[in-house]
């Protein structure tokens, strides 16, 4: 047996360590992928040049034979190009040249004499995908971090190295553009199933095994199979009409379901088209001259900024010890949260405490009574089940998941908690008589958070004897869903407690931003006036759907009335309230929407609401009864897609989706211009993945400032001063904007007008 370490890559010295190592042994090259200095394996320029020149040793090599290709980080093989190398991209044709040299290497990668096995463990998504598909045989672990996928159209790219050839060839038509259209990780089971790979081991024998199969396929005992859906799939792949109807569905299925709005979806379809319709070259070349158009889009453009902002909000800790110079490093540090209680199992409460207990939290669930401290338990254990049937997670990962949470209905535990969550009825005196209680309860040094989503954290700190230790926790619902959680610190909270609250929404996987105190915070504070001037256009008598379909054509994941339906009618009301009494000018409720409540109807959850609903809380058309509760009677909106009641012509003037379109959202840009020059948020950049992920803003247009910038400032207050002509008080141009205009300014550097 023989065995040598050989480097590639030329390097000298100690200051350049290379990302690819090789050790040959018995005729076998272990070829090891891990990049210096970095938490996660990426294909950079400098990596490419190294498996250049790993390709022409092992071409040159004759003693060996075969190699392997396998990680030295934990948990991830290769998580997929390196997307700083994006932002450098200046035209189409560098972008193209790019997607060029990728498909080269991983081509020479292919055909090599010596054949490559990848031994994946961990991530292998993107580039990493391709890389392993340009492998001639793929073994990964059955291991949860070990997932597969090409998420690029999720940058509004395609995948640019292959992906769209070769995915396609391995695993058949309809299986590769749903793997490509959806962006979607699979697990190794899955993986296996579909053909992504040809085999699954446990970790501790990946890389016995890759050796093992490295000897085999050189000896030509074993080959990588082609998986192309069964023999239905076959017949599709390998006939040019089957071909073509799963093509156009797929084109059909996804201009309807992206409204238009994801150009990088059709131009996969494309390239995955062209190559089955000309030839593997040609469809290499249209992926590469694809790829190159999608990388100069905006829609591209925008998704990769809040990419690099949920990355940056990762790192950031939430407070900034210059703020306050005389605090030691030491008082910035999060404190540890192991156990917690919540107070309130209603929706909110159960729902954190489904994903508390999922990190490991001990949790103690309290409500007033049994009933409904039971009534919580089992909504956490829906959760749970339901991610258990859809094997997210083990029957024991289940069983211990649930044996972390007790239920309580009084404050027996609470002495050794560190941080209370509470989650009670919208009240402010409900609020202040438990948190006085939690006080009296807890140990000093536990923090108290509220999930309020409106009433301001320093109201509800009056009634607390330790206001530092206060801070709001604002989840959205349903929390196991939704990514955001805003940290809300008043000027007297203590850095350490929003520090702290910031590292454990982290924990929970929440993308956190941190957001000073006032109505409606920040996410809740711009989806009102939005909301808002939705109800005023129901009050005109523009009909619901018509509305609704404005606002998902704009691109947001539902309109406004089904929000409102589905968040209910009363909180929604509720929170109109409180909004309306801090801004009465610009936030006076709509009359529709309190005379819906008024009749009982709470939308979703009382399965009567704009819309109806059936037993099991399906949402259907809209009910059109629910006009005659705040419309003169007769008078059934025209813009609507119900028939009319009676065959009277109709009253309503018809609107177009731009007016209702701009209506609504030049009210919620204006409202976030506010909160940036009111200081409750710190940066556009966290008011923008703040409403992306809060309040579903349409990703592709890269979150209100974002769009401000694309649409220009001086554009937007040219627009608010003509709503404002016509609806005067409610869209008087924040003063920020107005002076931006002036100067001619924009929110981000890369925008400039
Ligand atoms: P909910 O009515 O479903 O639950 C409230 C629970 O609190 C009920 O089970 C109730 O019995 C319990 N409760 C009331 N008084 C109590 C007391 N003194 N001690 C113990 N338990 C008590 O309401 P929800 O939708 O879960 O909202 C809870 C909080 O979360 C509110 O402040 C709300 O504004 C906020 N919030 C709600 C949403 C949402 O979409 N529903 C989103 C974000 C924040």
């Amino acid at each position: 047996m023989t065995s040598s370490g050989v480097t590639i890559g030329g390097l000298v010295g100690t200051r350049w360590k290379p990302a690819l190592s090789v050790e040959v042994t018995d005729g076998i090259a272990i070829v090891t992928f891990d990049l210096p200095n970095e938490s996660v394996n990426k294909l950079n320029r400098a990596v490419k040049d190294e498996f250049v020149a790993l390709v022409s040793q092992l071409e040159r090599d004759s003693t060996v034979r075969a190699a392997v290709l396998i990680s030295g980080k934990p948990d991830v093989w290769i998580a997929g190009a390196d997307i700083e190398e994006f932002l450098e991209l200046k035209t189409a044709a560098d972008a193209e040249r790019l997607s060029r040299d990728g498909q080269m290497l991983l081509d020479s990668l292919e055909h090599l004499r010596t054949p490559i096995i990848a031994a994946i463990h961990g991530a292998c998504l993107g580039g990493g995908l391709e890389t392993a598909l340009a492998c001639r045989y793929r073994i990964a672990t059955d291991h949860p971090k070990t997932v597969l996928g090409l998420p690029e159209v999720q940058l509004g790219l395609i995948p640019g190295a292959g992906g769209t050839q070769r995915l396609p060839r391995k695993i058949g038509l309809t299986n590769g553009l749903d793997l490509i259209l959806t962006g979607r990780n699979v697990r190794g089971k899955k993986a296996l199933q579909l053909g992504v790979i040809d085999e699954l081991v446990h970790p501790s024998i990946l890389r016995s095994v890759a050796i093992q199969r490295a000897h085999e396929v050189a000896e030509g005992r074993r080959k990588s199979e082609s998986h192309k859906g069964g023999v239905k799939g076959l017949l599709l792949d390998a006939n040019p009409a089957g071909r073509a109807i799963v093509l156009r569905k797929a084109r059909e299925q996804t201009l309807a379901k992206s409204r238009g709005h994801y150009p990088a979806l059709i131009a996969a379809i494309d390239a995955v088209a062209a190559g089955y319709e000309k030839g593997a070259a040609y469809g290499f070349r249209q992926e590469s001259r694809l790829f190159g158009d999608m990388a100069m889009t905006d829609v591209s453009k925008q998704l990769i900024f809040l990419f690099f902002a949920t990355n940056e909000l990762k790192k950031d800790p939430g407070v900034d010890p210059a703020q306050y110079p005389d605090l030691p490093v030491s008082a910035f540090e999060p404190l540890p949260v192991d156990k917690i209680a919540i107070i309130g199992a209603g929706f909110m409460g159960a729902g954190i405490a489904s994903i508390a207990v999922q990190h490991g939290s001990l949790v103690r669930l309290k409500d007033a009574d049994h009933a409904r401290v039971a009534k919580g338990y089992a909504a956490v254990r829906d959760v749970l089940k339901e991610r258990l049937t859809k094997k997210q997670i083990t029957k024991i990962q289940y069983s211990d998941y649930m044996a972390l949470v007790g239920g309580t209905v009084d404050y027996s535990g609470f002495g050794n908690v560190d941080l209370v969550i509470e989650a009670v009825f919208e009240d402010l005196a409900v609020k202040h008589q438990v948190l006085r209680e939690t006080e009296a309860a807890i140990h000093p040094s536990a923090i108290f958070a509220t999930n309020t989503s409106t009433i301001p954290i320093s109201l509800i700190a009056q009634a607390s004897s330790r206001p530092d230790r206060v801070l709001g926790m604002h989840f959205f619902s349903p929390v196991h869903k939704m990514p955001l959680l805003e940290v809300i610190a008043t000027t007297k909270t203590h850095p350490q407690v929003t520090a702290t609250a910031v590292a454990y929404g982290k924990k929970l996987g929440k993308t956190v931003i941190v957001v000073n105190d006032g109505p409606g915070f920040y996410a809740n504070r711009i989806l009102s006036p939005y909301i808002n001037e939705a109800g005023i256009l129901l009050d005109q008598g523009v009909a619901v759907d018509i509305i609704d379909k404005a606002l998902v054509d704009f691109g947001f994941p539902v309109g406004p009335i089904t929000l409102i339906d589905e968040v209910g009618l009363d909180v929604a009301t509720k929170a109109g309230k409180i909004m309306a009494e801090a801004y009465p000018d610009r936030m006076a409720p709509a009359k529709s929407i309190p005379a819906v409540v008024a009749a009982g109807r709470y939308g979703r959850k009382s399965r009567k609401g704009f819309y109806s609903y059936d037993k099991e809380g399906q949402k259907g058309e809209v009910d059109p009864s629910v006009y005659a509760l705040f419309l003169e009677r007769g008078s059934i909106p025209v813009a609507t897609s119900i028939a009319p009641q009676s065959n009277e012509p109709p009253k309503w003037p018809e609107m177009p989706a731009v007016q209702i379109q701009q209506r609504t959202v030049l009210a919620m840009l204006n409202e976030a211009a506010r909160c940036l020059s009111d200081g409750i948020i710190r940066s556009p950049r966290d008011g923008d993945v703040g409403a992306v992920f809060g309040i579903g803003f349409p990703p592709f247009r890269g979150g209100p400032f974002r769009y401000m910038d694309s649409l220009g400032v001086k554009i937007v207050v040219q627009r608010l001063e003509d709503l404002n002509a016509r609806f005067p008080g409610r869209y008087e141009p924040a003063e920020i904007l107005l002076e931006m205009a002036r100067r001619n300014q924009s929110f981000y550097a890369d925008e400039h007008v």
